[in-house]
């Protein structure tokens, strides 16, 4: 029998099915509640006055009932939908169930940066008008400082015992041990509400707020977890170095346990041999930190080695790099240990996954072509789109040579900042493509694409040596700097030159016992570079200073440097 068909446009018949941070705490429980959180913590101090490390071992059961045991805490305190509640804290168990009991009582997890200048954290703490501060007890010396510039925090929870009880400081084992995980009750989260907000360190202005909301937090989980990303599973453990306090780190916290991967935490402890005994201990099979970090490990490794007593680390298969640019040198150096250096590009406006550099099929990762795509920072990723423009805002051509402004957009890219209508209107730039008109997010990164779409960062706009008209890439000549065998760091930066405006001084730190002289590190870049990119002078240093989030300060070299002279 035939029927005619109204002539309305189809509905899907799919249900529409949340996507929400409490998902992925009811998830964890049900099918990885087994698996396990390891955290190394500071227990106590020895008499050269350093941390003592102590293990703190559960599993996501006891996560999940002390995450209910929070968040009933929280709604006894007053916290609604939509609220603020800061953490101040490192990489641990305690982080983690703030983590969730935050968003999964419909308030906002609000990350501060314990690296930040304090008047640049009480700035911060007002402008998000945080109600709630969560703070780890061994970074609980900055309150007397803190409080009185932040009226609007209401209450002071310390993770972590206090030598003496604090008057107006609630302790948080006392204070979760109050509620019954039992009568926790979610209240009615949509998928496009907040769940989380970080600032970014804004070397200029004041700090820019960028604010996640659940669905795109959840779609960010599903996007770093895929094989073509930075993959794992349940069946790995995962050691996220790169902090809490900065781009919630790469969303591990709330990714790693959606995927059921077990978690281990550093906290305080990011030297290379901590890290490196931690992992051989846990049996880590996955980790992520930015290159300091692994420079910093590498060293660690190789003395280990060189004095015959190498770490088992036969577990650890891949380590993501990001935050910097990570030097092919540095990639094919841990090749060695069996150590596979996975590099993605990120930033806090993007949740932060935006690319990761995997060969292409057929190019093995080993080899020379391999790591040369592995040095770039690759292909965006599933539900991310990148492009380059120049000054006309037309895209460059993708040679892999020609540079312009990267701009990205994607379900997990934030299209405004948070109260800041000229940083959104600086951000946004509105432009045709395939799929119409769209506004795309302005990263301030300056870069390249070649024919296969793999991006490389070639510089932030503003670290550009713009000599005599031309752009020379202050990374490019970093990247092959620290190739040289006696560099462990290299940081190019612009002086002022009479006829050129610009040119290239290099900041070198050597490696310990390690010599070499201009002329050695010149003649080893001469045949990688056009003659007007070589730097015009080298300055050895005994160390880079580094920013908030472990990336070379160059503001600070700028300003060391400022008078300097070119002979
Ligand atoms: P943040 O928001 O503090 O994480 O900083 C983001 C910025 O870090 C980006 O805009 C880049 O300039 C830089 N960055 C992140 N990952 C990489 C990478 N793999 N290579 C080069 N630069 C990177």
């Amino acid at each position: 029998m035939s029927q005619t068909l109204p002539n309305v446009p189809i509905q899907s018949t799919m249900m529409d099915f949340p996507l929400t941070i409490p998902y992925i705490l009811e998830r964890v429980n049900t099918y990885f509640g087994t698996n396990e959180v390891v955290s190394m913590i500071p227990a106590g101090r020895d008499a050269q006055g350093r941390p003592i490390p102590h293990i703190h071992r559960y599993t996501y059961h006891d996560m999940y009932r002390r995450t209910k045991q929070l968040a009933q805490a929280l709604q006894d305190a007053g916290i609604q939908k939509g609220d603020r509640v800061a953490t101040f804290a490192t990489n641990h168990f305690r982080h983690l169930e703030a983590y969730f009991a935050i968003p999964c009582v419909g308030a906002v997890l609000h990350t501060l940066n314990i690296r930040l200048h304090l008047e640049q954290i009480i700035y911060i703490v007002n402008h998000a008008q945080d109600r709630i501060l969560l703070i780890d007890n061994v970074l609980a010396a900055v309150l007397p400082a803190l409080l009185p510039h932040c009226p609007s925090i209401e209450k002071v929870i310390v993770m972590g015992p206090l030598p003496s009880a604090v008057p107006g400081v609630l302790d948080y084992e006392n204070w979760i041990s109050l509620y019954n995980p039992d009568e926790f009750r979610y209240p009615q989260i949509d998928e496009k509400d907040a769940c989380g907000m970080c600032y970014t360190s804004g070397t200029t202005g004041n700090p820019k707020g960028v604010v996640y909301s659940h669905r795109s937090s959840v779609l960010h989980c599903m996007g770093t977890a895929l094989p073509s990303a930075l993959a794992f599973s349940s069946a790995d453990r995962l050691l996220p170095i790169v902090p809490m306090f900065h781009v919630m780190a790469w969303g591990f916290p709330w990714s790693a346990p959606f995927m059921g991967t077990s978690l281990v935490f550093a906290s305080v402890f990011s030297d290379g041999p901590s890290l490196a005994k931690l992992m051989q201990d846990e049996k880590v099979t996955i980790s992520a930190g930015v290159p300091t970090i692994w420079m910093g490990l590498l060293v660690e490794l190789e003395q280990a080695k060189a004095a015959g007593t190498p770490y088992a680390l036969e577990h650890l298969k891949s380590m993501v790099v990001g935050g910097s640019a990570a030097p092919e040198s540095l990639i094919r150096s841990f090749d060695p240990f069996g150590i596979r250096l996975l590099h993605a590009w990120g930033m806090t406006e993007t949740s932060p996954l935006g690319t990761a550099s995997r060969p292409p099929v057929g190019v093995d990762f080993e080899s020379d072509a391999g790591y040369q795509y592995r040095a770039k920072q690759g292909q965006a990723v599933p539900l991310i789109d990148i492009r380059v423009i120049d000054e006309h805002n037309h895209d460059v051509p993708s040679d892999g040579h020609s540079m312009g402004r990267l701009l990205i957009r994607g379900a997990w890219v934030t299209e405004s900042y948070y109260l800041d209508e000229e940083g959104t209107r600086k951000s946004q730039v509105e432009l045709e493509g395939p799929l119409g008109k769209q506004i795309w997010f302005d990263t301030g990164d300056i870069a390249t694409l070649d024919h296969q779409g793999y991006m490389t960062i070639e510089d932030r706009a503003k670290d550009l040596v713009k000599s005599g008209g031309e752009w020379i890439s202050s990374v490019e000549l970093e990247n092959a700097l620290m190739g040289h065998p006696a560099v462990l760091q290299a940081a190019v930066i612009a002086v002022c030159h009479p006829k050129w405006d610009e040119r290239p001084l290099a900041v070198v730190v050597k490696k310990p016992g390690a010599e070499v002289t201009p002329d050695e590190l010149r003649a080893f870049l001469e045949p990688k570079f056009a003659k007007f990119w070589l730097p015009d002078a080298y300055e050895f240093i005994d160390a880079i200073p580094l920013t908030s989030t472990g990336k070379f300060l160059k503001r600070a070299l700028r300003e060391q440097f400022k008078d300097y002279v070119l002979l």
